[in-house]
C-alpha cells in the first residue's frame, strides 16, 4: 500500500474471534459507499483466542486490512492509541470490535466532522446493555464528567467517534483514558460535536468490564479535572524567547500553579474543618498546598523544557508511574491515601496519619500529571507483529 488512504478506521479487539470477520464485512460495505480510499486498523490487544489468526488470514486477502498485534494485553486505551499512531488517513474513526457499534453510522459521523469539527462523538441513546449495572452508572458518570470537565457530552464511553487526525494524534492517551477523549481533546483545542448512533446488544463473546469501573472512573474524574486544568495552557508551538520564558515562569505559570494549589487544597481544607474544627485544618491544608505547589512547579519546569525541545528529564519518573503503578497512579495511590485518611480519622483523629493519607493521594495526582505529560514518549504497549503496514 503506497498511497495514503483518506480514511482510517481503528478497531481495538481483545478476544473477538467471532466478531472480527462480520464486522470487517460491514465496514467494507460502508466504505465502498463512501467512496474514499480507506484502511481498517485492527489492533489485537494480546488476544488469547483465534482473533489474530482470523485477522492475519483477512489481511492476506484484503490489502486495506492492517493488523497491529500487541505482545500482551495492554487495554483498550493503549490499543486505540496505537491505532491512532499508525493511522495514515486525514480522518479517523474508532469503534468497538464486538459489533455493538454499527459501521452504518460512519458516513453520518464524517458528514458532521466535515462541518468543521475536530471530534464527533457517538451517543448510544438507545443503549443495548444491562440497565442497572451498565446504563445507570454510565448516565451518572457522564453527567458528572460533563459538569466537572465542562465538556457536556452525553456518552463519553461510546467508542464510535470520528476525529481529525491532526488533532487526535496530539492527544496523549494512557491507561484506560479512552473514556475521557472528549475532555482530553480540549487540551489540544478540539471543536467537539455529538450525534445519536445505533447500538446493538453483544451477540458473541463477553464484555471485558464490570461494575468495578464505577469506583475507578470516580478517581479518574478527579485526575482529569486536574490534567485539563494544568495542560489547558499548552506549550507554545514556536520557540519562545528567553524573555517570554522568564515572564511565563514569573507570571502566567505561577498564577496557574497557585490556582491549582488552591483547587487541590480547598477540599481538604473544607473536610478538615467539617471533621475537626480549626486546629488540624491548617496543618492539612498546608501539607496539600505544599505538595501541590511542588508538583506544579515540577510539571511547569518540564513543560518549559519540552518547549525548548530538550529531552524530558521526567520520563524516568513517568516510567515508574505508568509501569509500576499499574498504568494509573491515581488508581494506585488514591485508594491507599483515602484509606489512611479514614484510618487517621478513626484512630482518634490522628492528624499525622491523615496528613500522610493526603500526601499519598496527592502523589497519585502528581503521577497522573507526569504520566500525561510523558505519555507520548513512554508508551504502555509493545507491538509484536505488524501486517500490511509496509511503507509505514
Ligand atoms: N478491548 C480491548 N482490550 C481490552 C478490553 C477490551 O481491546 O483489554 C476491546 C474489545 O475487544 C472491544 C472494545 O474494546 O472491541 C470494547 O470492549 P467491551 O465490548 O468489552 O466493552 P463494553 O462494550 O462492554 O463497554
Ligand atoms: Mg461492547
Amino acid at each position: 500500500m503506497d498511497e495514503r488512504p483518506m480514511l482510517s478506521i481503528v478497531v481495538p479487539v481483545y478476544n473477538e474471534e467471532e466478531n472480527v470477520r462480520p464486522l470487517f464485512e460491514k465496514i467494507q460495505a460502508v466504505c465502498e459507499t463512501i467512496g474514499d480510499t480507506y484502511e481498517v486498523l485492527f489492533v489485537d490487544d494480546g488476544s488469547s483466542d483465534a482473533t489474530f489468526a482470523v485477522l492475519s488470514e483477512l489481511s492476506k486477502r484484503v490489502r486495506q486490512v492492517v493488523v497491529i498485534r500487541f505482545k500482551e494485553n495492554a487495554g483498550q486505551t493503549a490499543a486505540m492509541a496505537a491505532g491512532f499512531e499508525f493511522a495514515r488517513g486525514e480522518r479517523i474513526v474508532s469503534m468497538d470490535g464486538d459489533l455493538q457499534n454499527d459501521p452504518i453510522d460512519v458516513p453520518k459521523l464524517l458528514e458532521k466532522l466535515d462541518e468543521g469539527y475536530d471530534l464527533v462523538c457517538g451517543w448510544r441513546k438507545e443503549r443495548q446493555d444491562k440497565f442497572l449495572t451498565r446504563r445507570v452508572p454510565s448516565i451518572v458518570a457522564n453527567w458528572i464528567i460533563g459538569k466537572v470537565t465542562g465538556v457536556p457530552i452525553h456518552d463519553n464511553g461510546c467508542s464510535l467517534k470520528a476525529y481529525r487526525a491532526s488533532v487526535i494524534k496530539q492527544v496523549p492517551l494512557y491507561g484506560e483514558m479512552h473514556r475521557f477523549i472528549p475532555a482530553m481533546s480540549t487540551v489540544a483545542g478540539a471543536r467537539i460535536a455529538e450525534i445519536v448512533v445505533t447500538h446493538h446488544p453483544r451477540r458473541f463473546g463477553q464484555s471485558k468490564y464490570g461494575l468495578g469501573r464505577v469506583w475507578r472512573v470516580a478517581l479518574d474524574i478527579i485526575a482529569f479535572k486536574l490534567i485539563i486544568f494544568v495542560f489547558a495552557l499548552r506549550p507554545e508551538i514556536q520557540e519562545p524567547s528567553r524573555w517570554q520564558r522568564l515572564s511565563n515562569v514569573l507570571f502566567r505559570r505561577k498564577q496557574k500553579a497557585l490556582q491549582a494549589a488552591s483547587f487541590l487544597s480547598l477540599p481538604f481544607f473544607v473536610l478538615g474543618r467539617v471533621l475537626f474544627g480549626s486546629a488540624n485544618t491548617a496543618a492539612l491544608s498546608c501539607i496539600s498546598l505544599a505538595i501541590a505547589l511542588l508538583a506544579l512547579g515540577w510539571i511547569t519546569e518540564n513543560k518549559i523544557r519540552q518547549a525548548n525541545q530538550e529531552l524530558s528529564d521526567l520520563s524516568k519518573l513517568a516510567r515508574f508511574f505508568i509501569f509500576r503503578c499499574n498504568r494509573r497512579p491515581i488508581r494506585f495511590f488514591g485508594p491507599v491515601g483515602i484509606l489512611l485518611f479514614i484510618l487517621g480519622g478513626v484512630l482518634s483523629l490522628n492528624p499525622i496519619v491523615m496528613g500522610i493519607g493526603i500526601l499519598v493521594f496527592c502523589f497519585g495526582l502528581f503521577g497522573e500529571l507526569i504520566a500525561f505529560a510523558n505519555a507520548k514518549h513512554v508508551k504502555d504497549w509493545t507491538v509484536e507483529t505488524l501486517l500490511n503496514t509496509d511503507g509505514l
